[in-house]
């Protein structure tokens, strides 16, 4: 048997008012496999990663996710069953969103408490596990304000972690970075790839897109142009507009 597909998104459109902005996308995601999403600032990319979490709701088509139909032509699942949905799917965006008035240890160990139902000691010892692997132990009772752009990002990619998601995906989670944080992030998010997390990555990060992708995905105006694996995208497009983009960025 294949791999079961963990996100399968069919024909979905989505518009804000008037404007189109997903115009019938079509994309697989199977078990384990890393999945980088690249094209021109308001191509759809941000839209389509929120449709995935149930963040914005698509008006047709339909997105199964973990083996659960999350919409279906505009009638997304009821909020309980999204809530426990969501606990499956990580999600980390360019801003790291942390709880400013919590330390680190605390940040990560909210949501095992309150969504998960931990007690305090159960939820300290995974996040202590989960700040060792991105590298943060040291941290544990710092506060936010006081970490890098890079540490921010390793704690919000910790939290997601903590709920133990089937899915991860990333929304630009280097953009924000001084050039030289950028490199931890993605470290991690080699780690986790590395681990079988299934992952879809919106990320101007080529490097990354080579070195881990399974498959590369370019949007451009709400379609997906092309998608294949990354020596095809990067050495030998088919799309013009795909060369034009990679000449842009590269
Ligand atoms: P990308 O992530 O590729 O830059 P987005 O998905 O953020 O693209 O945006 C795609 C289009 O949708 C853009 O035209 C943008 O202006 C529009 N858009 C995104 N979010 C909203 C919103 N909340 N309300 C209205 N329009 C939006
Ligand atoms: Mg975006």
């Amino acid at each position: 048997m294949t791999n079961p597909a963990m996100i399968k998104i069919s024909q979905l459109h989505k518009s804000y008012g008037s404007n189109q902005v997903l115009k019938g996308v079509d994309l697989e995601v199977d078990l384990s496999q890393v999945v980088v999403v690249i094209g021109p600032s308001g191509s759809g990319k941000s839209t389509l990663l929120r449709c995935c979490n149930g963040l914005e709701l698509a008006q047709e088509g339909t997105i199964d996710i973990c083996g659960q139909r999350l919409i279906e032509h505009g009638v997304i699942l009821p909020e309980k069953e999204l809530n426990r949905l969501r606990t499956q799917v990580g999600m980390v965006f360019q801003s790291f969103n942390l709880f400013p008035h919590l330390t680190v240890l605390e940040n990560v160990a909210v949501g095992p408490r309150t969504l998960r139902g931990m007690n305090a000691a159960q939820a300290e010892a995974l996040s202590m596990g989960l700040l060792a692997k991105v590298g943060l132990s040291e941290k544990a009772q710092a506060m936010p304000a006081s970490l890098s752009g890079g540490q921010k990002q390793r704690v919000a990619i910790a939290r997601a972690l903590a709920m133990e998601p089937k899915v991860m995906l990333f929304d630009e989670p280097t953009s924000a970075l001084d050039p030289e944080l950028v490199g931890e992030v993605l470290s991690v998010m080699k780690l986790l790839a590395k681990e079988g997390m299934t992952m879809m990555v919106v990320t101007h990060e080529m490097g990354f897109a080579k070195e881990m992708a399974d498959m590369v995905v370019v949007m451009d105006g709400g379609r997906i142009i092309e998608a294949d694996v990354p020596e095809v995208i990067f050495k030998r497009p088919k799309e013009e507009r795909t060369r034009a983009f990679l000449q842009a960025v590269l």
